[in-house]
């Protein structure tokens, strides 16, 4: 079953185009891994699979529904957003912050504590979020959009910032997800290696598509992995030239 379509979507801002005629598709299953470099558009298309973004152009569809017909069926599609600093000290409880996640309906402890245990975390409920490491935090942020127990995880470059161990952690976490709790995966990552580790299909976007196909296909074409260094060196110069 298709999960999601991505339709030659394109979305400009006032300063231009951010996305340029996207294509790609995920599959129930599927771990697909959004290559691109800084400012290559990612998180302008994930704001738009999620209706944050409306003035697109091209055709968006999950769960076979055009979300711009039937909006975005955001309680089935679990987000975890690019990873925002928690405050030292920040009061709020490891449970509070995942009942934050919870759609409809009062928050039940049942769900929360079963999110928790997902991400190993359940132990940790009473603590304050400020309080746990950077590692701690990301997978309470990832309890937060299991909590509705979605059919869809997207993830915006979750593995930035985060030390190597943390990361494998975090990769084992994704590939169990994926594997044991048959959830659709879509992250978004400049990091090559993992990517070629954990994603069954990748789509390469640099502002307009770049490839999209099955994971060994992109990694073992030399040219085409030379042809994306290049671009993302450039884009990586163009972005530092501003500063
Ligand atoms: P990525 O997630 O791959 O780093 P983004 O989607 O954040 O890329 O950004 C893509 C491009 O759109 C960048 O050039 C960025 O400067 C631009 N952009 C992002 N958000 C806005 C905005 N709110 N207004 C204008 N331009 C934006």
């Amino acid at each position: 079953m298709q999960i999601v379509n991505i339709d030659r979507v394109s979305y400009r801002y006032d300063g231009g185009y951010a996305i340029q005629d996207i294509s790609f598709s995920a599959e129930e299953g599927d771990l697909v891994g959004i290559i691109g470099p800084n400012g290559s558009g990612k998180t302008t298309l994930f704001n738009c699979m999620l209706g944050i973004l409306t003035g697109y152009s091209g055709t968006i569809t999950i769960f076979g529904q055009d979300i711009r017909k039937s909006k975005a069926p955001l309680k089935q599609i679990g987000y975890v957003p690019q990873k925002h600093a928690i405050e030292p000290g920040f009061p709020a409880t490891v449970e509070e912050i995942v009942s934050l996640g919870i759609m409809r309906g009062k928050p039940a402890r049942e769900r929360i504590i079963t999110a928790l245990e997902t991400v190993d975390m359940a132990r940790e409920k009473d603590r304050r979020i400020g309080e746990l490491s950077g590692g701690q935090q990301q997978r309470v942020l990832i309890a937060k959009a299991l909590v509705n127990d979605p059919a869809l995880l997207i993830l915006d470059e979750p593995a930035t910032g985060i030390d190597i161990e943390t990361q494998n952690r975090f990769y084992s976490l994704m590939t169990r997800l994926n594997k044991e709790n048959k959830l659709t995966i879509i992250m978004s990552s400049h990091d090559l290696d993992a990517v070629n580790r954990l994603a069954n299909r990748v789509a390469c976007i640099n502002r307009s598509m770049f490839f999209h196909g099955d994971t060994h296909e992109f990694f073992e074409n030399e040219d085409l992995l030379k042809k994306y260094s290049e671009a993302s060196m450039q884009a990586h110069m163009h972005l530092h030239s501003h500063h």
